[in-house]
């Protein structure tokens, strides 16, 4: 079965890397210990920029470099632009801090009770268990503190953690995200689910993770056991490009929700990566066929460094505008801005409500025509019923 495009193919294998054992290569140990780390190793892959060079220069400083073998047989290394080149290997627009950027962009410091639980929301906390991941995105919201590099020293307290949500009562929902928590093995994640599992107000646990996409082979049976023992596990899983939709990861998906998971997706907008409607219709797709739910797309953050992957809010706008009525429902994700300083995410929308009049509505719909939709304020009394 094909895509509709077919400009992306579905199937990668090994690539570079086909006389590895099959084996190794599907074991997610074997990913991890094979990552490229160094601008010398991906120089003895492929031919850098010198742009790319630059930027790889000043990554030990600012947020490491590390591909998955897998994630980088996705690259065409004979194309510059190539939108999966641009997520993971820097380059030297990296260095320039724009005036607008923050190190900690979304104020998540100024509302973490415990180091590592940001509790931002009435109900709902996030629960940043690890720094580390299995490749590291150029446009990282939190690059204070993923990979080390900044040297923030991040030491979660899951005991302090946990005992906070255990007294906060209005805690109802705890997203578990890092940094990526399926790098940690998986004792841990059982330990941490098992525990959040027995706290009875918490009544919605999920995870944030694009393990999917970067080291597909980490979606093991033994893991898998454990998201089913624990279920219903909610978990965002982070694509940003149709090119990331390959047969493997459709298969870890497929695996994910046969163990109760259920799927959903964040993009976020990236300039030069996916900031086009045809790219994200198809994205939207691909996830649809692969049994994953478009959720959010975001508004690149406001992070020092990334000021060349940013794009006008608008085009985010003019995506869902090309999404909402010209395709399947399920697959039109919420635009977001997450508020700079600390307000959360509020959803930017095109507007279909043109104005609201004392006893009508006038709305227009995905083809700009208008409609009006009359209503009564009185209550409603239906003769006959009245006691
Ligand atoms: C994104 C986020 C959540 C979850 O938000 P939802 O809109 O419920 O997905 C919770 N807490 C924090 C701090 C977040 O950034």
């Amino acid at each position: 079965m094909y895509p509709r495009d077919h400009t992306t193919k579905w199937f990668t294998g090994q690539g570079l890397w086909s006389d590895v054992n099959k084996l190794e290569w599907d074991d997610w140990h074997w990913q991890l210990r094979n990552r490229l780390l160094t601008v010398d190793h991906l120089k003895q892959e492929m031919q850098l920029t010198q742009e790319e060079e630059a930027g790889c220069s000043s990554a030990k400083q600012k947020l490491l470099i590390a591909i998955t073998p897998y994630y980088f047989n996705l690259i065409d290394k004979q194309d510059p632009d190539c939108p999966i080149r641009k997520q993971v290997i820097p380059r030297q627009q990296e260095q320039y801090i724009a005036p607008e950027e923050r190190l900690d962009p979304v104020g998540e410091e100024n509302t973490m009770p415990v180091e590592g639980l940001v509790h931002r929301y009435p109900d709902r906390v996030l629960f940043l268990v690890t720094s580390y991941c299995a490749s590291y995105c150029r446009y990282c919201t939190r690059s204070r503190l993923v990979s080390n590099a900044q040297e923030y020293d991040f030491h979660p307290d899951y005991e302090r953690a946990i005992k906070y949500i255990e007294h906060h009562t209005e805690i109802r929902d705890v997203l578990i995200s890092g940094g990526d928590p399926l790098m940690l093995p998986d004792r841990k994640i059982e330990m941490l689910l098992k525990r959040l599992r027995s706290i009875p107000h918490v009544e919605f646990v999920r995870i944030g993770s694009r393990i999917p996409v970067f080291m597909p082979q980490r979606i093991t049976p033994e893991l898998c056991r454990i998201l089913k023992e624990n279920g219903p596990i909610w978990m965002s899983i982070h694509v940003n490009h149709p090119k990331e939709c390959t047969i493997e990861l459709k298969d870890a998906c497929e695996r994910l929700a046969c163990s109760r998971v259920v799927l959903g997706n964040q993009s976020v907008l990236l300039k030069g990566v996916n900031d086009d409607v045809e790219t994200m219709k198809s994205l939207s797709h691909r996830l649809l066929q692969m049994g994953v739910r478009p959720y959010y797309i975001y508004q690149c953050d406001l992070i020092t460094g990334s000021s060349h992957f940013r794009t006008d809010p608008r085009k985010g706008i003019e995506i869902i505008e090309h999404l909402r009525g010209h395709t399947t429902g399920y697959g039109v994700p919420q635009f977001v801005i997450d508020a700079p300083g600390g307000g959360g995410k509020i959803p930017v929308n095109p507007t279909y409500v043109k104005e609201i009049r004392e006893n009508e509505f006038v709305v227009r719909n995905f083809r700009h025509n208008e409609y009006i939709y009359p209503f009564s304020t009185e209550a409603l009394v239906v003769e006959g019923c009245s006691s």
